[in-house]
C-alpha cells in the first residue's frame, strides 16, 4: 500500500456517506434542514417559550365523556437546557369550574433535571415528583422539534422504521438513554408535525402521548412552532399558543432545588382499620379511604382507589378483617381516576364492580385495555369484568345488613353513588364533603340533596379526611364558598 492511496479511499468513502443517506436518516436530515440546519440545531444551548393556553381535566370531569372542564393557562414559560436535559414549566392556571378549593388561580412549577422531576409549591417548597412523572417529563423533553431532531441527529441514537402515511413521513428514534419516540414530518415542508411517545396511565394503560406542532415562525435563525396541541390517545389534554420564543437567551437557573434532589421512595400503602359500627369498618389510607361491610354470607368493599398497590393492600386487609366470609363485590363511588385507579385490581381479585350506570362503559373499556408498558395485576392475571350499573336508588340487603346505594348528580360529578346505612345512620360519600377542610365547594348542594331525601344521618363517613358528626357537616355546608367574582 502506498502513502497516496489511503487518503483517496477515505475521500471516496466520505462522499458515499454524504450521497447515500438511508431512508430513515433522510427523514431526519430533511427535518433538520427545514428547521435551519443540523449545525444550527446542535449549537442550541437553551430555549424559552412563553405564551398561554388551555389544559383539560382528563379523568376528573363531570362524566367520563365530558371535556367541558378546562383550566385557562396564562403566564406560561417553558425553559429548556437542551444539553443538560433540564426543563422548567411555570404557569398560572384558573379552573373554569368549581374545583376543590374554588375557582382560584394556581401557580405551578414543574421541573425536570436529568433523572429528577420536581414540583415547586406556591409556598416555594420543592418536592421530588414520583418516578412515573419523571418518565413522562423525560419524554416531554423530546416533544419539541429542536430537542427531537437534535436527539435523532445524535450518532449514538437508533433511527428506524421510516414510512410515509398521508402527508407525513415518520421515523422511530431511540436515544442512547433508551427513551423512545416517533418523529413525524410534513412530506412537503419537511417541518416536524408531531412527536409521539408510548406512556403508561394507571387507569387506561398503554397510551400514546402526542404533541402536534403548527404555526412555525422564525426564532433565532431556526423555524420553531408557535402552536402546540397535546393529546393522550383521542383525548386532547392541552393546547398552547406561543407569544414569544427566545433561543440562547437567559433561561434562568434550571437546576433542581436541593430539596427536590432527595429521593423519597413512596411508602408502602398502609391500611388503618377502625370499626365504625358492628360489621362496618373504615379502611383508612393516607389520602383515600375505603369502607368494608359485612353481610350474612359475604363482604362488600366500598372504594378501590388510586392504584393497584393501594387497592390490593385494601383488599388484602379486608380479607384479614374477616377471613371467614368471602369478599365478593366492590362499590365504586364515582369514575374520577383517583377513585377508580383500583378498579382493575378489584377485577383481578374476582370482585363484581357496582357503579353508577354512567361509568359502566368506561370501566368495561378500562378492563380490556392493554397494560404492557407497566403490567398491572389484571394484565398479569386476566379475568372477565363483572360490572353492574346502577341508575336508581338500589338496596343491598340481607337479614343482617341494609345499604342503600343512592345515585347523586351534583356539581362534582354526575356519576356518583353514595352509600347510606339506615340502621346505623351513616352516609358514605366521596369528594362532595371533606370534613374539616378550608373550603366546602360541594357541601351546600349535598345538604340540599340529603334534606330532599329525608335521610336520618348521625355520621358522615367521607372517603377523604375523617369521620364527622352530621352537625359538623351542616355547619360547614353553610360556610361561604369562594366564587370567581371574589378572586
Ligand atoms: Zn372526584
Amino acid at each position: 500500500m502506498t502513502h497516496t492511496r489511503f487518503p483517496a479511499l477515505l475521500v471516496a468513502l466520505t462522499m458515499a456517506g454524504c450521497s447515500q443517506a438511508t431512508p430513515e436518516q433522510q427523514i431526519v436530515n430533511d427535518a433538520a434542514e427545514a428547521l435551519g440546519g443540523a449545525d444550527r440545531i446542535r449549537a442550541v444551548k437553551t430555549f424559552v417559550v412563553e405564551g398561554d393556553g388551555t389544559q383539560y381535566n382528563l379523568g376528573q370531569d363531570v362524566t367520563p365523556d365530558a371535556s367541558g372542564q378546562t383550566f385557562a393557562v396564562t403566564e406560561a414559560r417553558y425553559a429548556v437546557d437542551v444539553a443538560g436535559g433540564r426543563t422548567r414549566f411555570e404557569f398560572t392556571r384558573r379552573p373554569n369550574f368549581t374545583y376543590f378549593q374554588g375557582p382560584q388561580p394556581q401557580r405551578l412549577v414543574q421541573g425536570l433535571d436529568g433523572a429528577v422531576a420536581y414540583n415547586v409549591a406556591a409556598s416555594g417548597a420543592a418536592a421530588r415528583a414520583p418516578e412515573a412523572v419523571a418518565t413522562e417529563r423525560r419524554m416531554g423533553f423530546l416533544h419539541h422539534p429542536i430537542t427531537a431532531v437534535r436527539a435523532a441527529l445524535d450518532p449514538m441514537a437508533t433511527v428506524s422504521n421510516p414510512h410515509t402515511m398521508g402527508t407525513e413521513s415518520m421515523v422511530d428514534v431511540t436515544t442512547p438513554a433508551g427513551v423512545m419516540f416517533m418523529l413525524a414530518i410534513d412530506t412537503t415542508t419537511k417541518l416536524p408535525t408531531r412527536v409521539t411517545s408510548r406512556i403508561d396511565n394507571t387507569n387506561l394503560g398503554d397510551m400514546v402521548m402526542e404533541t402536534r406542532f403548527a404555526d412555525y415562525q422564525d426564532a433565532g435563525g431556526l423555524q420553531s412552532p408557535a402552536r402546540f396541541t397535546m393529546r393522550l390517545d383521542e383525548f386532547t389534554t392541552a393546547e398552547y399558543t406561543v407569544a414569544k420564543q427566545t433561543i440562547d437567551g437567559d433561561a434562568g437557573d434550571l437546576a433542581a432545588p436541593a430539596d427536590a434532589m432527595k429521593a423519597t421512595p413512596p411508602p408502602p400503602p398502609t391500611v388503618a382499620v377502625e370499626e365504625l359500627a358492628p360489621g362496618i369498618w373504615y379502611l383508612a389510607g393516607g389520602s383515600h379511604h375505603s369502607v368494608l361491610v359485612e353481610f350474612a354470607d359475604h363482604m362488600t368493599l366500598i372504594e378501590a382507589p388510586q392504584s393497584d398497590a393501594r387497592a390490593l393492600a385494601v383488599i388484602a386487609r379486608a380479607r384479614e378483617v374477616n377471613p371467614k366470609k368471602p369478599l365478593t363485590e366492590l362499590v365504586n363511588s364515582h369514575h374520577h381516576f383517583d377513585h377508580s385507579g383500583g378498579i382493575r385490581a378489584a377485577i383481578a381479585e374476582g370482585l363484581t364492580i357496582i357503579t353508577h350506570q354512567g361509568n359502566v362503559a368506561l370501566f368495561e373499556n378500562m378492563a380490556t385495555r392493554p397494560h404492557t408498558i407497566v403490567p398491572d395485576a389484571l394484565a398479569k392475571s386476566p379475568k372477565p369484568a363483572m360490572i353492574k350499573g346502577i341508575s336508581e336508588d338500589t338496596t343491598l340487603s340481607d337479614s343482617t345488613r341494609t345499604i342503600q346505594l343512592l345515585p347523586y348528580s351534583g356539581p362534582h360529578t354526575q356519576t356518583m353513588l353514595m352509600a347510606y346505612f339506615p340502621r346505623e345512620r351513616v352516609l358514605v360519600e366521596a369528594d362532595v364533603y371533606n370534613p374539616g377542610g378550608q373550603v366546602f365547594m360541594f357541601a351546600a348542594p349535598l345538604l340540599e340533596e340529603l334534606k330532599k331525601r329525608n335521610l336520618r344521618i348521625d355520621r358522615m363517613v367521607p372517603l377523604h379526611a375523617k369521620v364527622a358528626p352530621y352537625a359538623q357537616f351542616v355547619k360547614e355546608a353553610s360556610l361561604p364558598v369562594p366564587t370567581a367574582a371574589t378572586n
